[in-house]
């Protein structure tokens, strides 16, 4: 089993066209690929217009409809908690994720720059982390309730442009506390993704979540699938052998995998 439920296209940020995308997954040996578009963030350019979401949707079905015999395509969407969806159809499923916090009416995204992450430090939250990351696991936890969403994606983003522990420790027990009370808010309701995405783009060596707290997940029983939150088509598959390893020797001994029916639950073995 091979499946990527995360992935953007040229109808967003992607680099790649939908139908590319599909002929490197086949061309990879996927069993399943899922699109999921940004959901339209009226802020953001990189997202889809409301008019660009309804042309997705037809591109993607129609795609679905071709590959059939190939690939299993799903048409899916990744909400921001800047602007939610409310609703699923015609989704197939859909990914919450939180890419942003706001201050007095302006909304800066955690994973833009490391420039970006410094300033919100600084002025934001007067260079104390714990302030930042108080905050950013609050705006989390507020997809608890969004029945629409399947999959929380990239939980611990707030962590890109801090892989070499400049700003805070992966084991302060400070930061370790909110980013485990936002996976105890999700488990049991919520699959949680691993995702490769910062890696192929060379923003860090390792996937989301952090291993402290993908073992955390474990110990929770948290349902989680491999994503590599695809931008190019090249790295769709970016890292997936050794995280694998990792998600493995983490204890895990199945993952999700999206069917016709809903989510299911596949022998940790059945995947590469
Ligand atoms: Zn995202
Ligand atoms: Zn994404």
């Amino acid at each position: 089993m091979r499946q990527n439920l995360h992935t953007h296209s040229t109808w967003c940020d992607g680099k790649n066209t939908t139908r590319e995308m599909a002929e490197a997954a086949v061309r990879k040996g996927f069993d399943i690929l899922g699109f999921s578009g940004h959901a339209c963030v009226p802020s953001w350019d990189g997202s889809m217009s409301v008019d660009d979401t309804r042309a997705y949707v037809r591109e993607v079905l129609e795609l679905k409809e071709e590959y059939k015999d190939r690939l299993k395509i799903y048409l899916g969407i990744e909400a921001d908690t800047e602007s939610r969806l409310l609703f699923k159809e015609p989704f197939e499923y859909v990914i919450g994720s939180c890419h942003s916090l706001a201050r007095d009416g302006v909304r800066m995204a955690v994973d833009y720059s490391r420039g970006v992450f410094e300033f919100m430090l600084d002025s934001w939250y007067h260079g104390d982390y714990r302030e930042f990351v108080r905050e950013y696991y609050k705006e989390v936890r507020r997809m608890e309730n969004w029945e629409e969403a399947d999959i929380i994606g990239h939980i611990d983003l707030i962590t890109k442009f801090n892989e070499d522990e400049a700003f805070f420790r992966f084991d302060d027990p400070y930061y370790v506390k909110e980013a485990t009370d936002a996976i105890d808010v999700f488990a049991g309701k919520k699959i949680l993704e691993v995702n490769t995405g910062a890696i192929s783009r060379g923003y860090r060596k390792t996937p989301y979540p952090a291993r402290n707290l993908l073992q955390y997940m474990k110990e929770k029983n948290v349902r989680i699938t491999l994503t590599s939150d695809c931008h190019n088509a090249e790295y769709l598959d970016c890292c997936y052998p050794e995280t694998l390893d990792m998600i493995k020797a983490c204890g895990f001994r199945s993952m999700a995998v999206l069917t016709e029916n809903g989510f299911i639950d596949m022998d940790i073995d059945q995947f590469r």
